[in-house]
């Protein structure tokens, strides 16, 4: 599972590299456009996260820019109220990104379940791109004066029309992508990202297993690091994850009583894991105290959790 590929030298002169939150209603293809975008590389499908902390979702690296694209807390609306909380979590995380794609379908058009988005970009006012994805399934000329009530809407740096389905106008947004990048290093190792999605799969499994059993605190303190993914010469995997608590009396919580509680995180998640990986799956779970974790960018780095500039 690990890449030992040498990385070719990259000069920071031409190398262009960012962070992208990508929003939009459900349905509207996020999840189709990323894998277009990205190609065969790596994909995340992240689910539900209750935490007010970006996640990284997918990375496309290609030789000239590194794009990392963001789940980000609060963008899209749940269906229940949203705390305040989450509501500046939103505000703060689009302000720190260097681009937003807002994604709409075009036979639904630009509508009042857009408008709460819109104004979260009015009040952050990152580059944002408008994204009409599903024009093969609109007439062009109703796409037409669409585009241009859209225009109206909000100052976007660009919009694109595009099918993730059959791929017309993704290369032109990719490109359109790219060139928004501030010029920088790639942000993440090489190695990381050969694994990463494997990597971010299995801490999500525990910490659905951890969310699932804690309240309060705890779920927003836990931070899951898978350190080792290995799979022996019967095809079984041994995977090390350690739960990364901020403080003592929080560790006492995830080991529970006489071990109780880390036990039941464990069995739970490895038999997750088990059928993520298609393979018997042997599961060592540690737990730490790392004050001030979250503060932390080389820690943030190993979870796939972006540290925004
Ligand atoms: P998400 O909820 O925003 O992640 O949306 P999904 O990517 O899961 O897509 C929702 C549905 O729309 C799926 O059935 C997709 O196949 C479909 N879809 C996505 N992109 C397109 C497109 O460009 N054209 C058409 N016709 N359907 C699309
Ligand atoms: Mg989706």
């Amino acid at each position: 599972m690990r890449c030992a590929k040498e990385e070719p030298p990259v000069s920071s002169e031409g190398f262009r590299s960012g962070f992208v939150a990508l929003a939009g209603r459900p349905n509207v293809g996020k999840s189709t456009l990323l894998n277009r975008l990205i190609g065969s590389k790596v994909s995340i499908v992240s689910p539900v996260s209750q935490t007010t902390r970006s996640v990284v979702r997918a990375v496309d690296r290609s030789p000239h820019a590194e794009v990392v694209y963001l789940d980000t807390p609060g963008v899209h609306r749940p269906r229940f109220r949203m705390n305040r909380e989450m509501v500046r979590a939103a505000r703060e995380a689009l302000e720190n990104v260097d681009l937003v794609l807002l994604l709409v379908a075009a036979p639904d058009g630009l509508g009042p379940g857009d408008a709460y988005m819109i104004r979260l970009l009015q009040e952050a006012k990152p580059p944002a791109f408008l994204v009409i994805n599903k024009i093969d399934a609109v007439a062009r000329e109703k796409l037409l004066p669409w585009i241009d009530q859209a225009s109206r809407r909000h100052a976007w740096e660009e919009i694109f029309p595009c099918s993730a389905l059959t791929g017309e106008g993704c290369e032109a947004l990719s490109a359109g992508i790219r060139k928004r990048m501030p010029i920088g290093q790639p942000l993440f190792p090489e190695e990381f990202l050969s694994d990463l999605p494997v990597r971010l799969a299995l801490a999500e499994r525990i910490r659905e297993q951890v969310l699932l059993r804690t309240r309060e605190e705890i779920p927003h303190s836990t931070a899951v690091l898978v350190e080792e993914i290995r799979r022996d010469e019967k095809g079984e995997y041994r995977v090390s994850a350690t739960l990364l608590v901020d403080r003592e009396s929080q560790k006492g919580i995830l080991i529970g009583r006489g071990g109780e509680m880390l036990k039941s995180v464990g069995q739970a998640a490895r038999g997750e894991m088990a059928s993520y990986l298609e393979a018997p799956v042997h599961l060592s779970l540690w737990v730490k105290v790392k004050k001030n974790w979250r503060d932390d960018p080389s820690m943030l780095r190993l979870l796939g959790i972006a540290t925004h500039r």
